[in-house]
C-alpha cells in the first residue's frame, strides 16, 4: 500500500488548524495552480505528494506570519494582477485612491507626462499607463530589484512595447530626472514613523523597511518630494502624495510652504486623510 494521499477537503481542514480558511484556499489554489471554484467543486480530488508538501510548506510560512502576497507572488491592484516579491511593498487598496485622483488630473485624449517616485513593483505607474494610453510615464526607484520586477509587470500588463510608454530609472527621488518637467508627479513614499508599533505587526514585518519608513517622524521623504517638485512640474502641474492617516495637517502645511495652490487632502474609504494634492503655478521656484 502506498502512502495515503489527502484530498482537497482534507487538506483545507488540516490547514484550518493553523491558518485562516480563506488564506488556506488561496494557498491551496496556488499550490495546485487551480481556481477557488475548482477547489469548491472538486473536494475529492487527491493531491499528489508533491502538491501536498508544497501546500504544507506554504501553510507553515503563513502560520509564521508571511504575507499571502509574498507566498503567492502576486496581488491585485486596480483590477490587474501585479507580481510582488519581498523586495517591494505589497500594493494596498488605499493607494487605489491615489490612482483615482491622478486619473482625474490626466486628460483621456491628450499626451501627458507623469512621474512616479518610489514605484516599487510599478503598480501606480503601470496602472496609469494602462488607463491612459496617451500618457508617457517615468518611474523611479532606489532599489534595482524593484525596477526589475516593475519591468516584468510592465511587459505583462502594458505589452511587448511597454518601454515606449514607461521609462524606469534607478536612483533617489528626483536625481534620475534632473532637468525634466512633468504634468503630474505621484508618490507613495515611505511615511510610517520609525517608532510606529505597526512596523512590528502583521505583513509590515516582512516588507522592506526602507519602503515603509524614512525614519524619525515619517515625514522626511514627503518633505523632500514636496520641496523638490517645483523644479520638475510644468506650470499648472499637480503633485499627489499618499501619506499617513495622521499626517494630513503637516503634509498640507508642507505643500503650502512650497508654494503650491489648490492644496487638497482627500479621505480614503475609512474617512482618513490619505492623499494630498496641490498645483504648481510658477515656471521656476522651489
Ligand atoms: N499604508 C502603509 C501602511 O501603513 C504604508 C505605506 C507607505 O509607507 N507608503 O501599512
Amino acid at each position: 500500500m502506498t502512502q495515503q494521499q489527502m484530498n482537497i477537503r482534507e487538506a483545507l481542514l488540516e490547514a484550518r488548524t493553523s491558518i485562516d480558511p480563506v488564506d488556506a484556499r488561496i494557498l491551496l489554489g496556488h499550490a495546485l495552480n487551480a481556481s477557488k471554484e475548482h477547489l469548491a467543486t472538486h473536494p475529492d480530488r487527491l493531491l499528489t505528494n508533491d502538491v501536498a508538501a508544497r501546500f504544507r510548506a506554504l501553510v507553515g510560512r503563513r502560520a509564521n506570519g508571511e504575507p499571502i502576497a509574498y507566498l503567492t507572488g502576486k496581488r491585485e491592484f486596480y483590477g490587474r494582477d501585479f507580481g510582488v516579491t519581498p523586495a517591494v511593498l505589497i500594493p494596498r487598496p488605499e493607494t487605489e485612491l491615489l490612482v483615482d485622483v491622478a486619473l482625474q488630473r490626466m486628460p483621456a485624449d491628450q499626451p501627458c507626462r507623469v512621474l512616479d517616485l518610489g514605484t516599487g513593483n510599478g503598480a501606480i505607474a503601470i496602472t496609469l499607463a494602462c488607463e491612459r494610453p496617451q500618457a508617457m510615464v517615468t518611474a523611479v526607484d532606489a532599489a534595482q530589484a524593484a525596477l526589475d520586477l516593475a519591468s516584468r509587470n510592465a511587459r505583462r500588463l502594458i505589452g511587448e512595447h511597454w518601454a515606449s510608454r514607461l521609462t524606469l530609472l534607478h536612483g533617489d527621488w528626483y536625481r534620475p530626472v534632473a532637468g525634466q518637467r512633468f504634468h503630474l508627479i505621484v508618490a507613495n513614499p515611505p511615511y510610517v514613523a520609525e517608532d510606529d508599533p505597526h512596523l512590528d505587526q502583521g505583513d509590515l514585518r516582512f516588507e522592506p523597511r526602507a519602503a515603509l519608513t524614512p525614519g524619525g517622524d515619517g515625514l522626511a521623504a514627503l518633505h523632500e518630494i514636496i520641496r523638490g517638485a517645483g523644479q520638475h512640474l510644468r506650470p499648472g502641474g499637480w503633485l499627489l502624495c499618499e501619506h499617513g492617516y495622521d499626517q494630513g495637517h503637516p503634509v498640507r502645511t508642507l505643500f503650502q510652504a512650497a508654494g503650491f495652490v489648490n492644496v487638497y487632502v482627500k479621505e480614503d474609504l475609512a474617512r482618513l486623510p490619505r492623499v494630498a494634492s496641490g498645483q504648481f503655478t510658477q515656471a521656476t521656484g522651489n
